[in-house]
C-alpha cells in the first residue's frame, strides 16, 4: 500500500447501526437523518441554518444561484476568487454565468486582501474565500473588507470542518458557507456537503432550489394530514441536489468523532513540523495563521524540487500530492493566465504530505527523513 495522502477512517459498527436504523424504518432519502443531520451541523458550528446536499459543489453552486436571485446580479458580474483551489470553486461561478475575477494568494496560500482590493471593479459582487488546508488565512481582513466594500462573502469551507477561529467555528460573518464531507476530507462520509446561509429566506429558496423547485418536500408531505399532500407547486427551475439519509447516517456519527480526528492531524503536523524544524533553507512548511487552531485538512510544504522530490517519494512508496495547480493554467480559465504571479510560482513548489488517522509518527518520521533526504 505505501503511505497514502488521504485514507479515511470510519466507525464501522456504529456508522452500521446507523444505516440500519434507515433500512428498517425504509427511509433512505431526504428527510429523517438529514433534518437531524442539519440539527447537530447547527450545534456543531452555531451557523443559524444548515441544508444537508448531496456535494459541496452543489453547493457552491447553490450559493451563487441564490445570492444572484436575490441580489439581482446579471450575467458578467464579477466574483472575485482564488486560483489555487479544486476547481469546483470556480465553476460554481461559471454555472451562474458570473465573471471569476482571480486575485493572488498569500503565503496562508488562502486569497489576499491586498490583491482583492485591487481586483475589485463597479461589477464585483462577492469575494469566494476558501480557507486552504484548514488554515483561515486572513480571513478576517477579508470579512471587514466585503463590508466595506459592500460586497457578499461566500465561504468555501470544505477543508474547513472543525476549524476555530480565535476559539470559534468562523463563517457567522459570511452570507453562505459551504462544507464538503466527500470521501477524503475530514469528515468523510462518501459524497455529500452542507451549506449554511446566514439568512433564513436565503435557507428557504435554497431548500426548493435543491430539490427541483418543488416548493414541498417529500418528508414534509409524508407527515403532513390531508388529501393535498401531492398538491405542490414547482416555483423555479431547480435542482436535484439534495442529500440523503444513508449519507447523513454516516455524517452523524463521524461528527462525534470529528474534534478528536482533527486533534490527531494536528499532532502529526506538530511532528512533521519539528522534523523540518532544522532544514528551514529547503523545506518551508506553510503555517497556521495566528488565531487559527486548524482542521488540518492538509500538510503542505514548499520546496525548490518539487517534482523531482514527487517522484523519488514515490519511489519509497509514499505518495503526497500537489494542493493545487493554479487554476489559470486550465484551459477554461485561461483567460486569467498571469493575473497571479504568486500563486504561479507557489503553485509549482507546493507539496501536500501524507495526513490521516491510520498514520503513527514512525510514519511521520519516516517520510520526513526521505524529504529532508532528497529536497536541495
Ligand atoms: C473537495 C472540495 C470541493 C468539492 O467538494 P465535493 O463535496 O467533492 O463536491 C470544493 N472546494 C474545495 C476547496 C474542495 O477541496
Amino acid at each position: 500500500m505505501g503511505l497514502q495522502l488521504f485514507v479515511p477512517t470510519f466507525r464501522v459498527d456504529e456508522c452500521l447501526q446507523e444505516i440500519k436504523e434507515c433500512l428498517e424504518k425504509g427511509w433512505t432519502g431526504l428527510g429523517f437523518k438529514t433534518v437531524q443531520f442539519e440539527e447537530e451541523w447547527k450545534k456543531y458550528t452555531g451557523l443559524p441554518n444548515a441544508h444537508f446536499l448531496n456535494s459541496a459543489t452543489a453547493g457552491l453552486h447553490i450559493a451563487i444561484k441564490v445570492l444572484k436571485m436575490k441580489n439581482g446580479w446579471g450575467d458578467l458580474d464579477e466574483i472575485i476568487s482564488t486560483p489555487l483551489t479544486f476547481i469546483s470553486t470556480n465553476h460554481a461561478i461559471s454555472y451562474e454565468n458570473l465573471k471569476v475575477v482571480f486575485a493572488d494568494i498569500d503565503n496562508s496560500l488562502c486569497i489576499s486582501p491586498e490583491d482583492i482590493e485591487k481586483k475589485i471593479t463597479d461589477k464585483t459582487k462577492a469575494v469566494l474565500y476558501v480557507g486552504i488546508g484548514g488554515n483561515t488565512g486572513e480571513y478576517t481582513r477579508v470579512v471587514e473588507l466585503c463590508k466595506k466594500h459592500g460586497l457578499k462573502l461566500i465561504l468555501d469551507a470544505a477543508h474547513m470542518a472543525g476549524t476555530r477561529l480565535n476559539g470559534e467555528i468562523p463563517g457567522k460573518e459570511a452570507d453562505v458557507v459551504v462544507y464538503s464531507f466527500q470521501a477524503v476530507k475530514n469528515l468523510p462520509t462518501a459524497d455529500s456537503g452542507m451549506i449554511c446561509f446566514k439568512d433564513f429566506e436565503n435557507d428557504e429558496l435554497c431548500r426548493k432550489l435543491t430539490w427541483l423547485g418543488i416548493n414541498k418536500d417529500t418528508y414534509s408531505r409524508t407527515s403532513s394530514k390531508g388529501a393535498y399532500k401531492w398538491k405542490y407547486d414547482v416555483e423555479h427551475l431547480g435542482y436535484k441536489y439534495h442529500g440523503n439519509s444513508i449519507m447523513a447516517a454516516i455524517g452523524l456519527v463521524q461528527l462525534k468523532y470529528l474534534d478528536q480526528d482533527n486533534s490527531y492531524r494536528r499532532q502529526l503536523s506538530v511532528w512533521y513540523d519539528k522534523n523540518f524544524a532544522n532544514w528551514s533553507n529547503k523545506i518551508k512548511p506553510v503555517m497556521v495563521s495566528e488565531g487559527c487552531e486548524s482542521s488540518r485538512h492538509l500538510y503542505i510544504i514548499e520546496v525548490n524540487n518539487r517534482d523531482e522530490l514527487l517522484l523519488a517519494l514515490n519511489e519509497s512508496e509514499i505518495y503526497p500530492g500537489v494542493h493545487y495547480r493554479d487554476n489559470t493554467e486550465y484551459e477554461m480559465y485561461l483567460y486569467a493566465n498571469g493575473t497571479c504571479p504568486r500563486t504561479h510560482y507557489l503553485s509549482g513548489r507546493i507539496l501536500s504530505l501524507p495526513l490521516h488517522l491510520q498514520m503513527t509518527k514512525k510514519d511521520v518520521d519516516y517520510i520526513s527523513d526521505k524529504i529532508i533526504n532528497y529536497s536541495k
